[in-house]
């Protein structure tokens, strides 16, 4: 593949924040971004140069924005992988679909992950009500059933403590196709975000710890607090998963540490949440390791300048009108993100706040309790 300069058009599948984030960090350097995506006015729209709004089936839309555009990469994971297989023939893009096809459905993603060797919680998959009996033997209580396709957030999941529960459970995901999991019993959740190109160069920004609430991330703190061993541990899984699945462009694995061992929650392949403390933090970030990689360029160093904390700003925070941007705009240390998004529901991702220095966590922690108080 040719390596594509500033100047060149790189199209990007998904209107939200993070092909917003990565639109920003490409334009900045001289490229031009053209978003496809189903909804106007996007996060992503409202800051590239080109748009077509249209939905993934629209075969017409695809095939002339594969004409405008020198390389695609995409934003998020729910993109069908019919339509980037489509764009494949024409365009290259990365990550090639048979990475997005793996990725975006947790029963492929585990079955390939088991039969390559990496290790992933007891897992057993559900289509009948007689495979919730025999995975619950399988996966043993509690587990945690989820649908195969398209969950996030923990959205389309749920614990469950015997085979009573399990039905409810799955009845609540229209008896459609899940998996049962061990729910395991982590002392930590750690992530890992990499980037190789297609010629191979590889480069991880290490591990980064993550805190969730109600199954959502709300704060991530780079680098994490783990031996030099563990980091390492998870940078050479991340490689061998990069070669294996032959990545091209951004990938986040999310792990469960469990003392030493390390037990992968689910790949991402794409920039992620927990990394977007590296726009600040580091010589290089998420976003521009992803242009870099899908453009055929070197990755840059992806040294941390800083330790640094993340924190999420979740529509909630709106409840009762704009938070106090005044005070976060006062404190030196802090950078703020907004998205852009018109819409503030609850649970939503609306923008997040980085802290830097040595009292990055006080600082983030501080700050989001007053936003909430204020609210
Ligand atoms: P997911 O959408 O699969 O990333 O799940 C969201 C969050 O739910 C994870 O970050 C964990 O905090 C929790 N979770 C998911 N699966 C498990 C599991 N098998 N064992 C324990 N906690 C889990």
């Amino acid at each position: 593949m040719k390596t594509l300069l500033p100047g060149a058009t790189i199209g990007m599948l998904g209107g939200g924040q993070l092909g917003r984030m990565f639109t920003l960090a490409a334009r900045s350097m001289g490229y031009r971004v053209h978003v496809y995506t189903s909804k106007p006015n996007s996060p992503t729209e409202q800051v590239a140069d080109f748009a077509t709004v249209a939905e993934f089936d629209d075969i017409d839309a695809i095939e002339k924005f594969a004409q405008s555009v020198d390389v695609v990469t995409y934003e998020f994971e729910n993109v069908p992988a019919a339509a980037v297989q489509m764009l494949e023939q024409t365009v290259p893009t990365h990550p090639s679909s048979k990475v997005l096809f793996t990725a975006q459905h947790r029963l492929r993603e585990k079955t390939f992950l088991s039969e390559n060797g990496f290790p992933v919680a007891r897992f057993y998959a559900v289509s009948t009500a007689e495979d919730l009996e025999k995975g619950l033997q399988h996966t043993g209580t509690p587990a945690i059933l989820k649908t195969a396709g398209f969950g996030y957030d923990g959205k389309g999941q749920a614990e469950v403590h015997d085979l009573q529960s399990a039905i409810t459970a799955w009845e609540n995901l229209d008896r459609s196709e899940a998996v049962l999991e061990e729910k395991v019993l982590f002392n930590d959740e750690v992530s890992l975000v990499a980037s190789r190109n297609a010629a191979g160069e590889f480069a991880h920004f290490g591990l980064i710890q993550n805190d969730h609430r109600n199954h959502i991330l709300h704060l991530s703190h780079a680098p994490a607090n783990a031996p030099k061993e563990l980091h390492q541990c998870a940078a050479e899984m991340v490689r061998d998963l990069c070669e294996a699945l032959e990545v091209v462009g951004v990938i986040c694995v999310e792990f469960f540490r469990r003392g030493d061992e390390l037990i992968i929650n689910e790949i991402a392949p794409r920039p992620h949440n927990s990394g977007h403390l590296t726009i600040e933090a580091c010589q290089t970030s998420q976003f521009e390791q992803q242009l870099r990689a899908v453009c055929g360029l070197p990755p840059g160093p992806t040294d941390f300048l800083s330790p640094a904390v993340m924190v999420n700003l979740l529509g909630d925070l709106w409840e009762n009108g704009e938070p106090d941007w005044q005070k976060v705009l006062s404190q030196s240390g802090l950078h703020l993100h907004l998205y852009g998004k018109a819409d503030a529901r609850v649970g939503r991702k609306m923008g997040h706040i980085t802290a830097l220095g040595e009292d990055a966590k006080s600082k983030a922690e501080n700050i989001f309790e007053h936003l909430k108080r204020i609210k």
